[in-house]
């Protein structure tokens, strides 16, 4: 496969050729050395966590491994529908641990994350035995972060201290700027506001928004022909039903249901996608002569999420929502309570908007 990154940006006071030498240290770490990021750039908890990790990781199955390859081909897919060039995250950049592993490198208990900088994905073995299927989901989702926009803002931790000529790195401080379309807060507004980050739920939603198409792809595949012929049964299809009318769902955002009707995974963080639906949905009627369809609309997300620039974005969302709208849309988190208000503010701004034509 090509050697091409992901969209990389490198922001800061540093010279021009030394922002060259940045990207090209970003590439290595999100291929084969990403666990070679240096001390100095890690606190000690992120040291340990990562010799951690990298004793308790199981042997990939031949399952897992076309998994994995399944995700990287998919997510190439959608990079080559917008005219990017396609790239595989290493096999050896997954790793799976059992679960208290999980829980020391990421400080709480769950299925996957990823760590865009480093170009780590961890994945946690048992979830994964207790459900193919959202292994597979959580890999594509984990793989699509790793593959997004990525922004760093560099700057000499001591701007006025001259470094030694000979010095090939001198001391910088490296900071994640733009993560997809999640935008951390810059070191200049650390001071006042060290957490602040911005559109977190917009992010996932937009990567929710591959996970159907995703899973149909996945049902396709041989290792998954039980799981198929389970979904396409009459009992199943009758459970998802009874289901989606329960938790207020569409049915079709169910793509697994386990055999007992206990357990159902829909796309993930369902509220935010709502919102991304209806956001998407207000500006397609906004702006009919250029985008037909809400696909149309959802694609300007997706470019955004992989090339970092929000200002058509902006240019969406307030000229159909109005000033301040796509602050607010920024607002939501990835918390349920968030997705629920964020809903409420687009609504009323949209109907002031009508109002005020
Ligand atoms: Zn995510």
């Amino acid at each position: 496969m090509t050697e091409k990154g992901p969209n990389f940006r490198i922001v800061g006071n540093i010279p021009p050729e030394q922002k060259e030498q940045e990207v090209e240290r970003l590439k290595g770490f999100q291929r084969e050395k990403h666990l070679q990021i240096p001390e100095d750039e890690q606190d000690e908890s992120d040291r340990e966590k990562i010799k951690e990790l990298l004793g308790m990781e199981y042997p990939k199955t031949e399952q897992e491994k076309r998994v994995i390859k399944l995700a990287n081909d998919a997510t190439n897919q959608i990079l080559q529908k917008y005219g990017l060039e396609p790239y595989d995250i290493p096999e050896n950049n997954y790793h799976i641990v059992p679960p208290e592993t999980y829980k020391l490198i990421r400080g709480e208990d769950g299925v996957a994350f990823a760590k865009q900088v480093e170009g780590l994905i961890v994945l946690n073995k048992a979830e994964m035995k207790i459900d193919s299927l959202l292994f597979a989901e959580c890999l594509f989702h984990e793989t699509l972060h790793m593959k997004s926009h990525l922004s760093v803002e560099i700057e000499h931790r001591r701007p006025s201290r001259v470094e030694e000529p000979e010095t090939p790195n001198p001391k910088l401080r490296r900071i994640p700027y733009r993560l997809g379309l999640q935008v951390q807060s810059s070191q200049k507004q650390d001071d006042n506001d060290r957490m602040h980050k911005h559109f977190s739920g917009l992010n996932e939603a937009v990567i929710e928004n591959h996970t159907l198409g995703f899973m149909d792809l996945v049902l396709e595949q041989p290792d998954f022909a039980e799981e198929k012929k389970w979904m396409e049964s009459d009992e199943a299809k009758e459970l998802k039903h009874q289901m989606a009318k329960d938790d207020n769902l569409k049915v079709e955002d169910i793509y697994y249901i386990s055999k007992d009707g206990g357990t159902y995974w829909t796309i993930g963080y369902y509220l935010q996608h709502e919102v991304y639906d209806y956001a998407c949905s207000e500006i397609q009627k906004q702006f009919p002569e250029n985008y037909q369809t809400i696909q149309d609309v959802k694609d300007q997300f997706d470019i955004a999420f992989f090339n970092g620039k929000i200002m058509k974005l902006a240019h969406l969302v307030e000229g159909t929502f109005g000033q301040g709208s796509f602050r607010r849309l920024g607002d939501m988190t990835t918390q349920e309570e968030s997705a629920i208000t964020t809903m409420e503010a687009l609504r009323k701004m949209r109907l002031n908007k009508l109002k005020a034509k």
